[in-house]
């Protein structure tokens, strides 16, 4: 098998150094690990059709690896699997402004793509912290959410069409130069969200948007966690919103005491909230926050320099995250009217089952997406800790995945967010593409 991919490939990209696979076996935190037998670089849409091809007439299983970013373990292989890495895929066409769209390969970055929308003036619709590594092939068949949903939605609805390399090594283009195109099933939206189980992105056409010329940034703080839900609630119908991010006070301080950054607001609970449109929004932001419960006054940010230090609070949390080793994640969403009893009950139960656990929880409250962050729980405690918040999620009406997707970690518990026939469905569409269930076997289904 070895030799036929390198037929296929090139023998330099086929690589089978233990170090390497070793290194390409671990997910992002560091928390989980697996086992590959080779690492394979196709250079082309055709050569990825081919590597499926070869993998699947040989019997062995395959890992579909993008930026590797992934929250839920969703590249690590389980099966001794050949790893097909997107990384040579990263083309990026000329940006059509006429049409706001572009064609990126799967494995261009994320920030790449900001980089093109915005030198001709556009701005791509998702942003998240880890741009600069993050494949939109990866993005896409995560559903990606981030700090942009509240305004423009998820990946999903970026996405105008696809090509896929299927399980049976053929390659599907859906791909329309007009944007209205009710022509048969929505095939992309079958592959997007699907984690790979059902075929790998080799191409992606992207919506683009015109950039609002007038931003406006506060960062605000609240001493009571449902005083920040009810702005939230009333911030995310608000014409012009452009981001709404719940920040826990207990990240504020490790952000000041591990990083030096400036936390300009006080409370046990923050609030960023951005009002973008194309004239001054300040008087209006400064209106709309005028009902709200705050703790002291808001820290407001118009030029740039001003509103990327309030930004800085946020994007700083991804770095403090690992101030004591990896933390163990959970993304969940829940009904807004949730979040505060969701927020007391969880530490609560982190108190029974790992008492010296610091949780932070943050996210964008707009789509009740939350990350809970739980730093200082030992790997030894995980387990009891794992399966509790499950139930604690999908008792408050939650969904155990609400952006990262399910990935191999939280396979255990699809049943707590979707019924047995809906389970059935999914699991006749993954059979009818890949029958012998090679491709991505570790993600989504146990
Ligand atoms: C600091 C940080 C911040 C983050 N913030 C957010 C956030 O705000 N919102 C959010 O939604 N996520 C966030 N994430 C999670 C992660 O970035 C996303 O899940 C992202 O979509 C993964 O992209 P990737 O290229 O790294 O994919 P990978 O991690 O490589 O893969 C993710 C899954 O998709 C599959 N896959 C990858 N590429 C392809 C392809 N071309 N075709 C088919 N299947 C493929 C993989 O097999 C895997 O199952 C964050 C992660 C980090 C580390």
């Amino acid at each position: 098998m070895l030799r036929a991919l390198e037929t296929v490939v090139g023998p330099g990209h086929v690589v089978t150094d233990p170090d390497i696979l070793a290194g390409r076996a671990v997910d992002y935190t560091g928390r989980y690990r697996g086992r590959a037998g080779a690492l394979v670089r196709p250079g082309s849409a055709e050569e990825v059709a081919a590597v499926l091809r070869v993998c699947r007439d040989a019997g062995a299983h395959v890992t579909v690896q993008g930026g590797r970013t992934s929250l839920v373990a969703g590249t690590v292989p389980e099966h001794d699997d050949v790893l097909l890495s997107t990384e040579r895929l990263r083309a990026l066409g000329d940006v059509d402004t006429l049409e706001r769209r572009v064609q990126a390969g799967a494995g261009a970055t994320l920030a790449a793509v900001q980089h093109a929308g915005a030198a001709a003036g556009l701005v791509f619709g998702v942003d998240l912290a880890a741009r600069d590594t993050a494949t939109v092939g990866g993005m896409a068949s995560t559903n990606a959410g981030g700090l942009r949903t509240v305004r423009y939605g998820n990946m999903g609805e970026q996405v105008l069409g696809l090509q896929v390399a299927l399980p049976d090594g053929s390659l599907l283009r859906r791909h329309s130069l007009v944007r209205s195109d009710n022509t048969g099933y929505d095939l992309p939206a079958l592959f997007v969200g699907a984690e790979g189980t059902l075929g790998v992105i080799t191409a992606l056409d992207l919506r683009l948007h015109p950039t609002p010329s007038h931003r406006v940034t506060a960062v605000c703080g609240f001493a009571d966690l449902e005083a920040l839900v009810a702005a939230g609630r009333m911030f995310r119908d608000v014409d012009g919103i452009a981001a709404l991010e719940l920040i826990d006070g207990r990240a504020g301080a490790l952000i000041r005491q591990h990083l030096g950054v400036a936390v300009p607001v006080d409370g046990d609970w923050m609030l960023l909230v951005e009002l973008a449109a194309d004239h001054d929004q300040s008087d209006r932001l400064a209106d709309l926050l005028d009902g709200v419960q705050l703790c002291g006054e808001p820290a407001v940010g118009v030029d740039v320099a001003a509103r990327q230090r309030l930004w800085q609070v946020r994007e700083s949390l991804a770095e403090v995250l690992g101030s004591y080793g990896p933390p163990l994640k959970f993304d969940v969403s829940l009904p807004l009217s949730a979040i505060a009893g969701f927020a007391r009950d969880a530490v609560a139960l982190l108190g029974t089952h790992a008492p010296d656990a610091l949780p932070l929880l943050f996210g964008h409250v707009g789509e009740g997406n939350l990350h809970l962050n739980v730093l200082r729980c030992p790997v030894e405690r995980e387990q009891a800790v794992y399966g509790p918040m499950m139930e604690l999620i999908a008792g408050c009406g939650g969904n155990v995945s609400s952006e990262h997707g399910v990935g191999s970690r939280k396979r255990p518990y699809l049943g707590m967010s979707r019924e047995p026939a809906d389970i059935a469905a999914m699991r006749a569409v993954k059979a009818a593409l890949d029958p012998t269930g090679y491709l991505n076997a570790a993600v989504l289904f146990v």
